[in-house]
This record gives structure tokens, C-alpha cells and sequence, in this order.
């Protein structure tokens, strides 16, 4: 049990490798937009040589043994985009992927009314951009594919959570 002892591949029975030893999380920070009546999504653009690289993604990372899908989810985003978590709250958690041997799950949090959007932004090098998209537009952005064969079931996941949030509570 130490910090970052996620950090490494596993070879899945899928047949392909994934990186996370004990699984990964990302996060899905949502901050309202009342100009749209609605929400923005914090995005994440993968620098070019990273995997995966030139597509748009959620910040997160590989779970440590230590960890809750949600602390790791949140590690990560403070790592990656400089988010905190006493500046959010978290609405709950969605399986991603579930291979057995390893697993990605999607943490769903909004900012929290004191926190501004433009506190955060890339903190490292895997990042080349972070912006703040339109929940609708995230559809028409390059994602990562596993994000974007997700992206209609997250979807409807978060908009029932979103009932009965309101912006910035
Ligand atoms: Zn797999």
C-alpha cells in the first residue's frame, strides 16, 4: 500500500492490456452554465505522444490499492487539472468497463458554488488542453473510444442524477 502502486499494466483475458493495476477511475466534473441553461463538462485533450494521444478524455488514472474509485478518481484530477475536492461534490459512481481483471469506472461530481471554472487547467504533461464543453457538444468532440462508445449511457446516467441539482448547490 503506497502511493501510486496502481501504476503498471495488466494483461486482461480480454486480450488486451490495460494500464492499472487495480483498475482505473476518471472523473466527470460538471460545472452549470447558466447561459445554456444547463452544464459544461471539464474535458481533458491527451497530449499527441501520449496513448491515445490528440483525443478528448476525462481526467483519471490508475486506482491504488489504497483506494476507493472515487479517491482515485479525485487524486487524479488534482494531479492532471488541479481540481479539489473540498471545491466539488460527488453525485455517485457508474461501471465503465468491467473485464474482470480489470475494470474503469466513471465518478460523477459537480463543482461546487465557490469554485470557479477557471481555477483549473492542464498540470501535466500528459495534458494539452483542458476546456469546459457544453454537456450536449461533448458527442461531437474526438474521444477516446472508450469514452465515446460510454458516452450515451453516461449520459443518460448523469442527467437523472442532475434532477433535482441545481447549479453550483
Ligand atoms: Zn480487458
Amino acid at each position: 500500500m503506497a502511493a501510486h502502486d496502481g501504476n503498471g499494466w495488466v494483461s486482461c483475458r480480454c486480450g488486451q492490456r490495460h494500464w492499472g493495476r487495480f483498475g482505473a477511475a476518471g472523473l466527470l466534473l460538471l460545472h452549470p452554465d447558466p447561459t445554456r441553461d444547463g452544464w459544461r463538462a471539464l474535458m481533458q485533450l491527451r497530449a499527441d505522444w501520449t496513448h491515445q494521444g490528440g483525443l478528448w478524455g476525462l481526467p483519471g488514472g490508475a486506482r491504488d490499492s489504497h483506494e476507493d474509485v472515487v479517491a482515485a478518481a479525485l487524486r487524479e484530477a488534482h494531479e492532471e487539472v488541479g481540481a479539489r475536492a473540498d471545491h466539488l461534490r460527488v453525485l455517485g459512481e457508474h461501471p465503465g468497463v468491467d473485464h474482470e481483471d480489470w475494470s474503469y469506472t466513471y465518478v460523477l461530481a459537480v463543482t461546487a458554488a465557490s469554485a470557479g471554472p477557471d481555477e483549473l487547467g492542464p498540470l501535466t504533461a500528459e495534458s494539452a488542453a483542458v476546456d469546459w464543453v457544453a454537456l450536449d457538444d461533448v458527442p461531437a468532440l474526438g474521444l477516446h473510444p472508450a469514452l465515446g462508445s460510454a458516452w450515451p449511457g453516461l449520459a443518460g446516467w448523469v442527467r437523472s442524477l442532475l434532477t433535482g441539482v441545481t447549479g453550483g448547490a
